[in-house]
């Protein structure tokens, strides 16, 4: 039996491609192996959205460069947004990879398959995307991992924030049609998921290329109808696109989880400029403002970056300040990392040095986690409702509609299922307490 190991690093349009190739491989008669060492077939699905993740990527490129010299056999393929057009250059550079293949471009990935005499299943789906196989899900005994799966409805990105190489690796936006998405999620929850999370890296821009232009509402609307199937998420929003017809669905649909990723990136209107986000500070508080209003129970999650270009002390007090005032439920903050070929790389010395990015990094994840555990606090006590994701050592642990981790001790098996849970502790990061039967 052939095995493969895949390591994926990155956000989570990386972790669903992941999950396709896996399907691809599972259904060519491949097993999953523990490491690297115990594989005949490598995937490494890479990230370079800042020099750290690429960072990762060559240490692990090197890796395998002496494993394939030990066991010359190993098959080494590699996708992610490391792979640009030029894979020539790449291919010069790393002589012991077997395949280059761009995100999400199966056809390259069967073509080589076939190749090799490997049978990939062609998807039966038309387009770009391939049906999701759910054998890593489920065995004949039952669920055997995660209820939830991410399914990419829009790929690429046409918005080129000054800073962002994602739309020169992952090229312009390519919807997948509507019937196409609830085709595929019909038979998911048929086969026990019971969560989806829909991604693109700007949901809202959904369904512009599509004839008759459906957009986002439409598909939730199409989807929420759909029966065993419990929770629906989608991200990420952009501010400057997000619209009211959205927040109202997201208002009005049971399945739809209350929770947005609305990444606002900076706290002051001129780098917002510099960054080419296409929205300024007033118009994203109340943004923030009105899907509370249409929305009360909403948890918000938000990325910031620090140390961008010229970014005073002033400029980032701003971002601090709105961190402050906007009660995220979440933020993820990274440092402002220059990457080639992007517009800010091109025309803007990066100029903060790194002591003061780490400076500004630890400030606003220090004021958040206050916020946090302010926020989480409020559960203290409370009853909620999660969905049943996994195990870590003797705990299950699942989340609720607004994306609270919560951990739980039972001797049941909970996998897949809902559960109440009593909440007796909490953290900025987590929340503990007693399921109720
Ligand atoms: N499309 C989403 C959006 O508009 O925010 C997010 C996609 S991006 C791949 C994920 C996050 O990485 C961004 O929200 C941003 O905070 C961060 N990021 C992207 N490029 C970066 C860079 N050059 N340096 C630091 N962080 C960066
Ligand atoms: Fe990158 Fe901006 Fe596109 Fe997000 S919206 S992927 S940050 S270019």
């Amino acid at each position: 039996m052939l095995r493969y190991y895949s390591w994926t690093i990155g956000c989570q349009m990386n972790k669903a491609e992941s999950q396709r190739i896996a399907g691809y491989l599972d259904a060519a008669g491949y097993q999953a192996a523990a490491s690297f060492s115990d594989a005949d077939l490598v995937v490494l699905n890479t990230c370079v959205v800042r020099q750290s993740a690429e960072n990762k990527v060559l240490g692990t490129l090197g890796l395998l460069k002496g494993l394939k010299n030990e066991h010359p056999n190993l098959r080494i393929l590699v996708t992610g947004c490391l792979v640009n057009s030029n894979t020539q250059e790449l291919k010069r550079r790393f002589p012991h990879v077997n395949l280059l293949f761009k995100p999400g471009d199966y056809p390259e990935l069967v073509a080589w398959g076939q190749k090799q005499g490997i049978l990939f299943e062609q998807g039966s789906l038309r387009g770009p995307f391939p049906a999701l196989k759910t054998s890593t899900h489920y065995n004949d005994a039952g669920m055997t991992s995660s209820p939830c799966v991410y399914i990419p409805i829009i790929q690429g990105c046409d918005n080129f924030c000054s800073y962002c190489i994602v739309p020169y690796r992952r090229g312009r936006e390519v919807s997948r049609p509507v019937e196409e998405i609830v085709y595929e999620v019909k038979g998911l929850a048929r086969r026990g998921i019971k969560e989806i999370t829909l991604l693109g890296q700007n949901v809202d821009s959904y369904g512009h290329d599509l004839p008759g232009h459906p957009d986002l509402a439409d598909l939730l609307n199409e989807l929420n109808g759909i029966d065993d199937l419990a929770r629906i998420r989608f991200l990420t929003n952009h501010p400057k696109d997000i619209n009211l017809k959205l927040i109202d669905t997201v208002a009005s649909l049971n399945k739809v989880c209350k929770h947005l990723e609305l990444p606002v990136q900076a706290g002051d209107d001129d780098i917002l400029k510099t960054m080419r986000r296409g929205y300024n500070v007033k118009r994203y508080r109340e943004l923030v403002h009105t899907i509370r209003r249409k929305v009360p129970q909403i948890s918000l999650s938000t990325d910031i970056i620090v140390g961008f270009p010229g970014e005073t002390e002033e400029q980032f007090e701003k971002s601090l300040s709105l961190v402050k005032d906007m009660k995220f439920d979440v933020v993820h903050v990274a440092a402002y990392s220059p990457r080639p070929g992007t517009l800010a790389w091109r025309e803007y010395q990066d100029n903060i040095p790194a002591s003061v990015k780490k400076d500004r990094l630890n400030k606003i994840e220090e004021l958040q986690a206050a916020v946090a555990s302010d926020i989480n606090l409020q559960l203290q006590g409370k009853e909620v409702e999660i969905l049943v994701e996994g195990r870590k050592n003797v705990k299950w642990f699942g989340r609720t509609q607004s994306n609270k981790l919560v951990f739980f001790e039972d001797a049941g098996d909970w996998l897949g299922q809902l559960a109440r849970i009593q909440i007796e502790k909490t953290s900025p990061w987590s929340l503990g307490g007693k399921v109720k039967k």
